[in-house]
């Protein structure tokens, strides 16, 4: 039905000859730049796995506090030319608005990515789309924070509208409220179908923004290329623990190593998803289940503090009522996961006489 709104100008352009996707690409640096020493000592240290297609380093931070480390700024591009220089390798930044691309374009960039904070403005989106008009250069556009197909599409197209013939797209995960494994859990099923409307678009994974931490950075990277990523997009530091930005999720340069030499790369197979191996998945079941302990302790401490601020009497009267009103939603989302509801009342009931039993 979406198709019967599409233009015939938007049409060709999904068709247009932007970069086919054939071998993965690998995009791996620093979270930030942080100092040419720094900059320099990775991308040596990367150059000699011999895998890396672009050095990736941000020098624009768009950090959610004003109070954390907001980049080297435009400083950081002579260090970028630098490690180019120097090493041979094609480099890559972040752009949030204009200003950045222009900057950016001075001092040769090879490719430039828009973040996904960026991405959830389409005001800025079409203000750096624009001023990208009839430059031959790659562009990666992340997903939007939130899981927004629409957003996501529209920021590319509005790419494409201005001639850029090679866009491709970063799946970075989403954000959510609550507690997760992820920094940002990824979902597949979006970049799957943003795959089926631009089928000739690279969408490669950040698996670094999904894990939010390092351990689990190969098994996000494995998972990403089973579902079909052309590419990855991995961040690395000499030395993590000091990193500026990022710390946690960033790999040692030898970590990073020791991944890209077990992941099948080369084997990539673009949009076609494979089977997950029996391991895998129960490592990611494993995840699962330490998730389901932090969400029950979760739910134990809010219904002690319930208990605390309970006038006597209150409960007593109004609790059974509310119980079965909540047990009436769990036993109709359950059933709508396929899950029996019997085996759900079950569990409520062991969860409720758990907290009746600590609470009291
Ligand atoms: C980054 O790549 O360092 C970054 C800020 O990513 P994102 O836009 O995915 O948060
Ligand atoms: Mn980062």
């Amino acid at each position: 039905m979406r198709n019967n709104f599409k233009s015939e100008t938007l049409k060709s352009m999904e068709k247009q000859d932007v970069k086919k996707s054939g071998k993965s690409i690998v995009i791996a640096g620093p979270c930030s730049a942080e100092s040419p020493e720094q900059l320099l000592e990775t991308a040596n240290a990367l150059k000699s796995s011999g895998s890396v297609n672009y050095y990736r380093a941000g020098l624009w931070k768009p950090r959610t506090s004003p109070d954390s480390f907001q980049g080297v700024g435009a400083e950081g591009l002579k260090w970028l030319k630098m490690v180019k220089q120097e090493t041979g390798m094609k480099v890559a930044t972040e752009v949030g608005c204009e200003k950045h691309v222009l900057e950016a374009l001075k001092y040769d960039i090879d490719l430039l990515w828009i973040g996904a904070r960026t991405v959830s403005n389409p005001f800025v989106v079409q203000e750096i789309a624009e001023s990208l008009r009839g430059v031959d250069i790659p562009i990666l556009v992340k997903n939007p924070l939130n899981p927004d197909l629409e957003l996501w599409y529209g920021a590319i197209i509005r790419f494409m509208k201005q001639g850029i013939k090679d866009v491709g797209a970063i799946h970075r995960g989403f954000s959510i409220w609550g507690e997760s494994v992820y920094r940002n859990p990824p979902l597949w099923k979006i970049p799957a179908a943003l795959k089926e409307r631009l089928p000739d678009i690279r969408i490669i994974c950040d698996p670094s923004h999904i894990a939010g931490k390092r351990s689990l950075v190969p098994l996000v990277s494995r998972r990403a290329l089973e579902e079909g990523a052309g590419g990855l997009m991995i961040e690395v530091h000499p030395d993590p623990s000091i990193a500026m930005s990022d710390a946690a999720q960033q790999l040692t340069p030898s970590a990073y190593c020791d991944l890209i030499s077990e992941l099948d790369l080369h084997n990539c197979n673009n949009g076609k998803r494979e089977e997950s191996s029996i391991d895998e998945l129960s490592s990611e079941m494993d995840m699962v289940d330490e998730l389901l302990v932090h969400t029950i302790a979760n739910r134990m401490e809010l219904s002690k503090q319930i208990a605390r601020m309970e006038t006597p009497g209150r409960s007593d009267d109004g609790q059974p009522q509310k119980l079965k009103k909540v047990l009436k939603k769990l036993l109709g989302l359950a059933t709508e996961d396929g899950l029996r509801p019997d085996f759900i009342h079950r569990l409520f009931d062991e969860i409720q006489k758990e907290s009746y039993h600590m609470n009291s």
